[in-house]
Formats: C-alpha cells, structure tokens, sequence
C-alpha cells in the first residue's frame, strides 16, 4: 500500500478488511485489494486533511462493529463481516457512513482495466488525433514570455458554450479575437478511458467542487478547450417556448421571446449537425424506455444530439475518443480560428483593465509558469461559466453594486434510477443519454434514458458483499433512467477559502417532491417495460421489488440529504436585466457597471431552462454576438 497516502499506517488493516467484504470478488469482477483502498482514499482529495478523514470513516466503521459483536471488523471471520454488512445496510445510524464507504471503494475499485477486461470492455479508447490546420493559432501557456502585450478587438475568457460562439461570430465578422482559456487543448489521443484520470484531468477543480446545504451537489463543469461541452453528453434541446416565456415576464422584456429566439437556436443548431440519434445508435435503453412509455401511454421520444459522427463508444462526459461530437473545440473555435483568431491555452484571466469605467482588456497569467499577458480589446467578453465568472468579479470587488454576483444560482439537481432486467441490456455499450420521456416536463421533471460506462455500474446497484457480487453477475441486465428537475430554490457562488469556490444550495419541499416523484414516476417506466428490481439511487441500501416498486417510492420519506445527487448545469449567477439594482448585466449582456465588459456564459441565463442548457447558452451567445459586433462597428 502506497505510504505516503495512509494517514495512520494502524487503520490499513481496517480499511483493506472493510474494502474486501464490501467487494470481495468471486464474481465476475475482481475483488477489492490494496489499489482500491489507496485510490478510494484519495478520491476526495490528496491533502493529508482530506485523506485522514477519510481514512478516519473506515476506522470508524471498523471499531463500530465492537458495539455489535465485541471485537473491530477487521478482526472478524468473513461470514461475520458479511452478516454485519447486511444488518448495516439497514441500520438508521451506521446505513450512511457505510454508504459513503461503499461509493468510495466502487468509485475507485472499479475504474481499471481488470475490471474492463472481466466485462469484456474496450479500456484504452481514443484514436490518433488528426492534423489540422487551425492548430498553427493555438499558443500553449507555458510558450508565453512574461510581460507580453496583445492587441485586438475582442477577447474572449473561456471556450466553452458561451465563449466559443461569441469569438466565431465575431472573427466571421471581421473582429481580431484572442480567446483565453485556462485548460488545455485535448483532442482525441487524450480521451482514453479511465473515468477518475478524465476527472483530474478535463474537469474544474478535478470534480470536487459540490455546493452545500441540505445535501452535498457535486457540480460539474468542464476545465480544458471547449469547455464543459468537451466533456457533455451532447444533447440539444432548444430552450422550450413556455420557459422563454416565463423570462419574458421575468425581464419584462421580449428579447428571449421565442420567435426572437428561434433564428439563433436554427443557426447553432445548423453549426452543430443537431439531429435525433440514428435508429442503429439507440441502443437497449432506447428500446426499453420505448417499451414502458407505450404501455404506459407516455411520451417519449430519441434525444437529439450534436454528435453526427456518433460510434456509441459510451464515455461522452469524459471526452470524446472518436472526435465525433461537435463540441466547441471541434466546431466553434476550429472555425474562429480559420478566420485569423489565436487561442491562448493554458492561461488563467485574474483581472479586467480598465480605463474611465469602461473595461480595455483582461491580464491573464499562464498556469505552467506564472508568465502574464495582457491583452487590450474593444470588447471583453466573459465566458468562463456560472461557476468561475463571479468568482472572477468577486476577487476584483466589481459589478457588485446589486449583490447579486454570484447569487441566483440554479442547477438542476439530477439522480438516477436503475433496474434489473431478465434480458440482456448491455447499457454500457450505448450513448449515455440517447432517448428521453417528456411526460411530465411541465411539472420540471425530466426523465432521460441513462448509461455509463462499466466503471459505474456498481454505484447503481445499492448493495454490498457477495449480494453486490452476485448482483453484478449480472451488470449486463442493468438499465438506469436519468431524473432531472427544474429547481425553485436558488443557491449561492462566493469565495471561499484561499479564492476556492463555496457553493451553497438549500433544497426546498418543493425540489425534494419533484425528485421522489421523478424517481417514481420512472421506476413506472422500468417496471412497465418489464423489470424485475429496481434500485434508487439513495444515500441508503434500498432495494425495491419490481412491482409496487412506484407506489413505495411515492410513499417513501425522504429528505433532502436521502438523495444522491449531481448537477451538471450550474447557470444564473450574474442575472440579467434592466435594472441595475436588480441584475449584473443588461439585456445586451454588458455588465451594468462597467462598459465594455459582456458576460456571456451559463451565469446570464435567466433562470433554469428545464432542460439541458448548451443550446440555450449557444442562442444566446450568437444573440450577444450580434449585440456585441454592432458595438465594434
Ligand atoms: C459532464 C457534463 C455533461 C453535460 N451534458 C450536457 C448535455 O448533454 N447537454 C447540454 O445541453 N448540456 C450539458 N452540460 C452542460 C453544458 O455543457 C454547459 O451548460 C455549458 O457548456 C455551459 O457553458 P459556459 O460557456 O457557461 O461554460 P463552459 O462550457 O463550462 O466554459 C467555460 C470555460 O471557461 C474556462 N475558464 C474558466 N475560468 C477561466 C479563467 N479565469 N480564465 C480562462 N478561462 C477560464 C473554463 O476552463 C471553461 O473552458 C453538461 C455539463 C457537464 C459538466
């Protein structure tokens, strides 16, 4: 076991006796060993803080088990371990530390090769990535000489959905553009297939930003060129009529209204090759959401999705390894950067300069080396989404004057639902979201057809020990629904500790009903399509019979902190509108307090979309770029 990772060299043999009975192999997949407790233990974080308190849930575990039989688990027979993990899984006090443990070990036990090639998986994806002849306009950060100075009339802080679009308009325009973007350049060599490496290496703060409150959000968002859509699941949904609406109202505007909105969904749309999956690509899930709704007499329908090159590889959120969706860095910015832009990689933005209350560029610093460059523009675009962007006006104390900076945050928090079928799925070998039912999005319930890669797919079954081992005998047979809903409550972005972001959300009555209904709702869907067990994803052991499975869950208590949870759309923090008490930025996106400056990322849109939001943040980018080029001239 690695040394310099174990906390307290006393708790190894609690931890890799607690990592054995809860995946003891035997099965299909091998069981957990010292590599799976080192990994687990790190997973949080690597800061000896991190990982002693982590080390200390498993100590706690171990020394639990003397109030139950008199001696730690570590010292007990495995028939023993075994009995007591069951009786945990059930009990109201130990069932949550032993959960946490448990999604620990799979999350990290399960993401490597041995496990892959026990699935019969491809591990290593990812091809040669292609010339191209745009890459001559990308300068990686450590290329920087300290001190440099650009010029040019727009620059553009981040690549992702907001910022690709605008800098691609503007340079089809005519404008000089400089983009800025803090993550690197990846194509598709780098995309290979390990989960946790595509975390560290493509996600902000490695994924481990999560906003707290009443229950813990890890909150996703992507930290290379492209943005958050180089590591999304490549699903197109324009922004509904009924939302834009509601904006309308909201800005007391029509500006967003849907018929001033449409040219800019259809020119994104035409720019991204957005079509409904290929009725080859749709995989089992497809088949077997398809099978419930109709018994059921609810809609559904194939997603639509940015991918026309799409081979199913299954691993969109970690990076494409077939090139084959058109995110930003193969889509956008290529086409920006066809027409004379340059992309600075590798670079942090720290701060706007400004010249009589009007912004006149960004100084950035490259991460490598600490080297800065300040680039001058007409224009200053903000794109570095809802996360970093008020963050990035909160260290600098400006276009604060409403408070709003930062507040207003949404983010449609998400969980999942899967089932076991008697008939092969193979879910894993299909696109993660390729089909979606829209029943009951009205009522801000989302439900998507949902897969993951086989790394994953020990988190879906709540279960374990040798029931986990038996279970996934059967990981083949496994298909999972995505639940997303439309959040009332708005959580906080400020700065935390040391500029780290601090993220708070408090769930209401109303999102934690929208969720359990989701859940319910489409256990109905699994059930009707013919499965025999159903297992939602709770902070709990809970396994479910498949009929009846519905009503329990519609009678089951729950509390915000019993659902497992994720987001992956943090939008609204820097809200737009006409008056400056009450939003940072106009309806042109130019920040109130300083001109000059445009904010044009997830944070500006107005309120969540009910839907996932690249295309809403697309529209809206190419709407501010013609805002934004009018201003240039
Ligand atoms: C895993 C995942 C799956 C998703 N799936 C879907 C989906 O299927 N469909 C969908 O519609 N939406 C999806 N989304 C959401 C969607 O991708 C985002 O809503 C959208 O990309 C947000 O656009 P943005 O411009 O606000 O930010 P981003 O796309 O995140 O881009 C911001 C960029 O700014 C850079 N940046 C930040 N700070 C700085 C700085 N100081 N200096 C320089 N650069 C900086 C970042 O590195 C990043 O590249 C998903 C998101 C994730 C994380």
């Amino acid at each position: 076991m690695d040394a310099d990772i174990f906390p307290d060299p006393a708790g190894r043999p609690a931890a890799l006796a607690l990592a054995r009975a809860i995946l003891p192999g035997g099965g299909l997949f091998p069981g957990a060993d010292e590599r799976s407790v080192v990994a687990a233990l790190g997973l949080l974080g690597r800061s000896p803080g991190i990982v002693g308190t982590t080390g200390a849930l498993f100590r706690m575990l171990d020394l639990a088990a003397v109030a139950y039989t008199g001696a730690r688990f570590s010292a007990l027979a495995p028939d023993r371990q075994e009995q007591l993990l069951q009786r945990w899984e059930q009990d109201p006090v130990l069932r949550r530390p032993l959960f946490l443990a448990t999604f620990l070990l799979k999350t990290a036990h399960f993401d490597h090769r041995s496990v892959y090639d026990a699935a019969g998986c491809v591990y290593e994806k990812g091809g040669p990535p292609e010339p191209a002849r745009w890459l001559r306009q990308v300068v990686a950060g450590n290329e920087i000489e300290d001190g440099l100075e650009l010029e040019c009339d727009a620059v553009v802080v981040g690549t992702g959905a907001g910022g690709a679009v605008v800098g691609k308009e503007l340079a089809e325009r005519g404008h000089a553009v400089v983009f800025l973007e803090e993550g690197e350049l990846h194509r598709r060599d780098s995309f290979k297939g390990s989960v946790l490496e595509a975390k560290r290496r493509f996600y902000r703060a490695q994924a481990r930003i999560a906003a707290v409150g009443n229950a813990l959000i890890p909150t996703f968002m992507g930290r290379l060129v492209g943005g958050s859509t180089a590591i999304n699941t490549a699903t197109c949904f324009r922004t509904p009529d009924w939302i834009l609406d509601e904006w309308c109202s909201k800005l007391d505007s029509d500006a967003l209204a849907p018929e001033r909105m449409r040219p800019h969904f259809e020119r994104v749309e035409q720019a991204l090759w957005v079509a409904p999956v290929k009725p080859e690509l749709r995989g089992p899930v497809a088949r077997l959401v398809a099978r419930g709704c109709d018994r059921l007499g609810w809609h559904h329908a194939p997603m639509l999705r940015n991918a026309p090159e799409c081979d199913a590889q299954g691993v969109c959120d970690f990076g494409c390894p077939s090139g084959a969706r058109r995110s930003m860095d193969l889509s956008y910015v290529p086409s920006a950067l066809m027409r004379g832009a340059v992309l600075h990689t590798g670079v942090r933005a720290e701060r706007v300069l400004t010249e009589a209350g009007r912004a006149t560029g960004i100084e950035a610093r490259a991460v490598a080396t600490g080297a800065v460059l300040r680039v001058r523009a007409r224009a200053v675009v903000l794109a570095a989404g809802a996360v970093p962007t008020p963050l990035f006006l909160l260290r600098q104390g400006i276009c604060n004057r409403s408070g709003l900076v930062g507040r207003n945050l949404s983010l449609h928090p998400a969980t999942s639902i899967s089932a076991l079928f008697d008939e092969p799925v193979k879910a894993h070998e299909g696109i993660p979201q390729s089909c979606y039912c829209g029943e009951f999005h009205r009522e801000g319930i989302l439900l998507s057809g949902a897969s993951a890669p086989v790394s994953l797919v020990a988190l879906m079954i709540p279960m374990t020990g040798r029931r986990l081992a038996a279970a996934l005998g059967q990981f083949d047979r496994v298909a999972s629904l995505g639940v997303m809903v439309k959040d009332h409550t708005r959580g906080r972005v400020r700065l935390g500790p040391r500029g780290a972001p601090l993220v708070t959300y408090w769930l209401t009555g109303r999102e934690t009903e929208l969720l359990r209904r989701g859940l319910a709702r489409a256990a109905e869907i699994l059930v009707a399509a013919g499965a025999k067990r159903i297992y939602p994803l709770l902070g709990r052991f809970l396994v479910l019979d498949g009929a009846g499975a519905a009503q329990k869950l519609q009678r089951e208590r729950l509390a915000p902190w019993d659902f497992v949870l994720t987001s992956f759309h943090p939008l609204g923090t820097c809200p737009m509108g006409r008056d400056p008490a009450r939003s940072v930025v106009g309806l042109d996106h130019e920040a109130h307090e300083l001109r000059s400056l445009f904010i044009v990322d997830g944070s500006t849109v107005p309120g969540p979309p009910a839907v996932n939001p690249q295309i809403t943040v697309m529209a809206m980018a190419d709407r501010a770029a013609g805002l934004i080029a009018e201003r240039l001239g």
